[in-house]
């Protein structure tokens, strides 16, 4: 399960369709991520603009 880098909760994406680019927030701490990968879903932290 993918992991929030900010916060380290668990990120419940099962079951999601995201593609990889998309930016989703982390329910937690409600910062940006950026999907990375798909096949398992990784996420990094999106670059602050
Ligand atoms: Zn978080």
């Amino acid at each position: 399960m993918a992991k929030c880098p900010e916060c380290e909760s668990d990120l419940e994406l099962d079951g999601y369709e995201l593609d990889v680019g998309e930016s989703i927030n982390c329910p937690e701490c409600s910062i940006e991520l950026k999907v990375t990968g798909n096949d398992p879903i990784s996420v990094s932290l999106a670059p602050e603009e």
